[in-house]
């Protein structure tokens, strides 16, 4: 009761922050928001002021989901356990990830994120293959711990980063708006694909062998990148020939968001060999889902117990599924092709209208609108201006990309025609002001 009336006063709250976080746990914007409630994309603040959340992949079928209430309370009524006993919701849950997969796709592990299950991965595709070096797009980010931190660029390579580790081989990110090889060129998915093969010479070189190839599938954190077609099953057949598995970073283009497909490497026409998933599998409980076939699984069955006390728990795996099934029975990936749709061609008319939008680009809710100066160089200061006016608005959308000048909209699947009427139009205003 005494928690219903929030502390308005947010200057206490972040000296509180101050005072016992880390310093580098960042706040989003000038003037940052809290938010106390949220009900589908719509979040609410200290004063009950609505925003639209145009942001956040967690919340996939929308926060606060009455159906996500209904089966966590639920559960926790009855039990919470782990995989050493059995229940019926570990393979329902399994059983229903696994109905989205291709069919050589046959085992799941659970864990507790999305770092944890590309750490995971990073230790199966040691086991598979004997090896340990992997290869990785620039730019790219797979998590926070140590392992995850080592093929992600977008942290080791920073200026106090932790840097390049000798098993770890950094590919040019296949951006065919701002890299090597742009849309003019047919064969821009081959050549980008050919930067494998000096990483691959690499590896034998320093005795490190292929272990893998990761990469977000549409990387994200680089800047809302769609690889050219063909660019991913060029690489993969690279990767196997070298002795090296495939995995896919479905972390943030999974579960429907880019509406045409449900996973992002259905649009590059690949069969990943591990697939990792996070974030929206459990629509705000702490999750991660690592999927792969047999042989991967039985090489990795080397008698030492795997097992995460959280991971696969009774409540994590009720809820897992109950978000896939709300997608389905809500029509969630066919709401995200059709409001992707249309903020695509919203987006598109802006790019038409005002000069500084250099390129729009993405799939379904998955978008990057890139901000240009004049001279067609990274816009990050008016990138940066532009989503803060947005927060004035109660519009919440992020930034990304290497020089952070890429407008990121990445909404709950739940949002409808109307929110994006007034991203554009919103949008459409603050552009004007900066021009
Ligand atoms: N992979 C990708 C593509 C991500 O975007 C993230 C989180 N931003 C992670 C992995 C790590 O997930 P988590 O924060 O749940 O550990």
């Amino acid at each position: 009761e005494k928690l219903r009336y929030f502390p308005t006063d947010k200057a206490g709250i972040r000296q509180g922050r101050d005072a016992h976080f880390g310093g580098n746990l960042s706040l989003t914007y000038d003037d940052p928001v809290m938010l106390v409630r949220g009900w589908r994309h719509h979040l609410f603040d200290e004063w009950g002021r609505p925003y639209l959340d145009a942001y956040n992949n967690v919340p996939h079928v929308g926060h606060a989901h009455p159906r996500i209430q209904a089966v966590a309370a639920d559960q926790l009524k009855q039990i919470n356990s782990n995989t050493r006993y059995l229940h019926p919701a570990q393979t329902a849950f399994a059983d229903k990830i696994l109905s989205k997969m291709p069919d050589h796709l046959q085992v799941c592990f659970f864990v507790n994120s999305g770092s944890e299950a590309n750490e995971l991965a990073l230790r199966l595709a040691r086991a598979h293959t004997g090896a340990k070096g992997m290869i990785t797009p620039d730019h790219g980010y797979h998590g926070n711990t140590t392992g995850a931190v080592d093929i992600s660029a977008y942290k080791f390579n920073k200026p106090n980063g932790v840097g390049q580790a000798d098993w770890v081989e950094l590919v040019e990110v296949a951006d065919d708006y701002r890299g090597t090889f742009r849309r003019d060129d047919p064969d821009r998915a081959q050549k980008f694909a050919d930067l494998v093969d000096p990483a691959i010479a690499s590896l034998h070189q320093k005795g490190q062998g292929v272990a893998g190839f990761i990469a977000e599938t549409f990387p994200s954190v680089g800047g809302q990148i769609i690889p050219p077609r063909g660019y991913l099953s060029a690489v993969y057949a690279k990767i196997r020939a070298a002795g090296g598995i495939c995995i896919a970073d479905e972390v943030q283009t999974g579960l429907g968001r880019l509406g045409e497909y449900y996973f992002g490497f259905e649009h590059q026409e690949v069969r990943p060999d591990i697939v990792v998933l996070g974030k929206p599998i459990g629509n705000g409980h702490p999750m991660g889902v690592l999927v792969t076939t047999k042989e991967i699984a039985e090489s990795f069955d080397n008698g030492i117990e795997f097992f995460s006390t959280f991971g696969g728990s009774t409540l994590s795996c009720r809820i897992g599924r109950e978000v896939l099934q709300i997608v389905d029975d809500e029509g969630l990936q066919e709401n995200a092709r059709l409001i992707g749709g249309q903020l695509m061609a919203g987006l598109r008319m802006l790019e038409a209208k005002h000069g500084c939008v250099g390129d729009v680009r993405g799939m379904g809710l998955f978008l990057g609108v890139e901000l240009i100066r004049p001279d067609g160089a990274e816009a990050t200061e008016i990138c940066a201006y532009v989503k803060n006016r947005m927060r004035d608005h109660r519009i919440l959308i992020g930034s990304e990309g290497p020089k952070d000048n890429i407008l990121k909209i990445r909404p709950p699947l739940t949002i409808e025609a109307e929110d994006a009427e007034m991203i554009i139009a919103v949008l459409d205003q603050i552009l004007d002001e900066c021009a």
